[in-house]
């Protein structure tokens, strides 16, 4: 097994507890474990890479990271969604848009992309707006093979759901469901979670209903039975807009998402929720909030939150301090694109400060802290996120050559006002280079043919809107242009 050095002007350690800045640091690694982080390591290395002007430190942990070519993205300036194909047209025929073949690329391009980023760890997401029904085991076990042949950390199992929402001719909004077909779902992505062992730490298992408004009942009391007997993290997205907390205060007796997940035995330490931004249900008062926080807190469940698509759609995470007095994990997504966690860190400790009129809500170290530690924590791992002895080696360089990173006073605040994830020159995952120079390492892998062939994929995809949106309109009502356009 080879030895390798690492040295940089910043290399951030974990000491004590928490993160820590070591100047002209030293980072020594064997196989896929860290041996060392400080200076002066006296041992025998085989090879020293020397990073100069960088900053190495974890890889970063994504809860929430988009293993599609993503469609929110369309959302941006067209809205409201219902109209523009974020629900489907109740007349929709369900069907698969994407062929097996194209879903496998869009989870190649997008884990690229997700290296690229130094991002690590990933749980991926895809959106089943545009799907026969959810997504399958034997897509993932597909996504095993990609996940492995990149190199990426990645927590994977197929989405699964009871139901979904529709829009009607009328404009009414409703569920559709079919509480067999979940079941069925759940019991394939039991099964396959049971069946990932061959590879080893870094492919691990997760259970991923789709979204809370999408599980009846039984769906949600069946995953946590199943969590606890196969002890892998739940995610379930809840709390994120008024449709789902709407949905389920009607279907549930007037119930608030956290009362829903308490109320069926899902509230444990495995459970990870994205995006937790509406506590309190339909009818949110500061008492039933502080009750929701408490519950959450005991629970030890955390949080994902992802605040550059939160953003986008008028929306925030505003309980940084508030989560933290109840105990509350909080870790990090992108769940858009660009899957860029620096961009996601700054957005984020704009938005705590914006939304809470706080300057000191939020710093850049609570950011950084919560995409490493904070998605650690989350998945119940003391040896990722961090870089000391014993940790395994998921790593990422940041470049300060850059021109454009300005005047270092600090490398973390530096890191994440004035950096992005296009200043990340080097990744290691589990002790093997898989981003060198900017550049994806593994064979086969060419950044600009992926670039194209994503982009044709996604023209096919926009081109398949009308068929779902209400009223099916032509493309160019759906997503008109942002200013007239003339071709030749
Ligand atoms: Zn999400």
């Amino acid at each position: 097994m080879k030895t390798t050095k690492i040295t940089a002007k910043y290399v951030i350690g974990f000491k004590d507890g928490g993160h820590h800045i070591y100047e002209q640091g030293e980072l020594v690694y064997r196989g896929d474990t860290v041996l060392f982080v400080g200076h002066g390591y006296q041992g025998q290395v085989d090879e020293t890479l020397a990073m100069g002007n960088a900053l190495v430190g974890p890889g970063f942990i994504d809860l929430d990271a988009v293993a599609d070519l993503d469609s929110t993205v369309l959302a941006f300036d067209h809205q409201p969604g219902w109209k523009k194909g974020r629900l489907p047209a109740s007349d929709w025929q369900r069907r698969e848009t994407y062929s097996d073949a194209e879903l496998d690329f869009n989870k190649r391009y997008a884990f690229s992309q997700l290296l690229l980023n130094g991002i690590t760890t990933i749980a991926p997401i895809t959106s089943i707006l545009y799907r026969e029904w959810a997504e399958t085991a034997d897509e993932f076990r597909r996504a095993a093979e990609i996940a492995a042949s990149l190199g990426v950390r990645a927590y994977l199992g197929p989405a699964y759901m009871s139901g979904y929402g529709v829009v009607n001719p009328d404009t009414r909004v409703e569920m559709r469901f079919d509480e067999q077909r979940g079941l069925k779902g759940l019991e394939e992505a039991v099964r396959y979670v049971e069946q990932l062992h061959q590879y080893g730490d870094t492919i691990q298992g997760m259970l991923a209903p789709d979204r809370i408004e999408g599980c009846t009942p039984e769906l949600l009391r069946q995953t946590a039975k199943a969590m606890r007997a196969l002890d892998c993290p739940v995610r379930l997205h809840s709390c994120q807009g008024e449709f789902e907390v709407d949905m389920i205060h009607e279907l549930y007796h007037g119930m608030s998402s956290v009362e829903f997940m308490a109320e069926h035995d899902l509230l444990d330490s495995r459970l990870l929720l994205p995006h937790l931004q509406l506590l309190g249900g339909k009818q949110p008062s500061p008492e039933k909030i502080q009750r929701e926080l408490a519950l959450l807190g005991q629970s030890g469940a955390s949080a994902v939150i992802c605040p550059l698509v939160a953003g986008r759609h008028a929306k925030y995470f505003n309980g940084v301090s508030r989560f933290r007095e109840a105990g509350i994990n909080i870790s990090l997504g992108t769940d858009t694109y660009p899957p860029d966690m620096i961009q996601n860190m700054h957005v984020g400790a704009m938005l705590s400060r914006v939304t809470t009129g706080n300057i000191t809500e939020a710093s850049a170290a609570d950011y950084y802290n919560m995409a490493t530690l904070g998605g650690a924590r989350a998945l119940g791992r003391e040896d990722i996120g961090r870089l000391c002895a014993g940790a395994k080696a998921d790593i990422m360089v940041f470049d300060f050559d850059g021109i454009h990173t300005g005047q270092v006073f600090d490398p973390i605040t530096n890191l994440v006002i004035n950096g992005n994830g296009r200043d990340i020159k080097g990744v290691i995952v589990n002790g093997d280079k898989v981003v060198w120079d900017g550049r994806l390492v593994k064979p086969g892998l060419d950044l600009q043919q992926l670039h194209h062939q994503a982009q044709q994929q996604f023209d096919g995809f926009i081109a398949s809107y009308p068929e779902r949106s209400h009223r099916h309109p032509p493309l160019a009502e759906i997503f008109p242009p942002s200013f007239p356009t003339s071709r030749p």
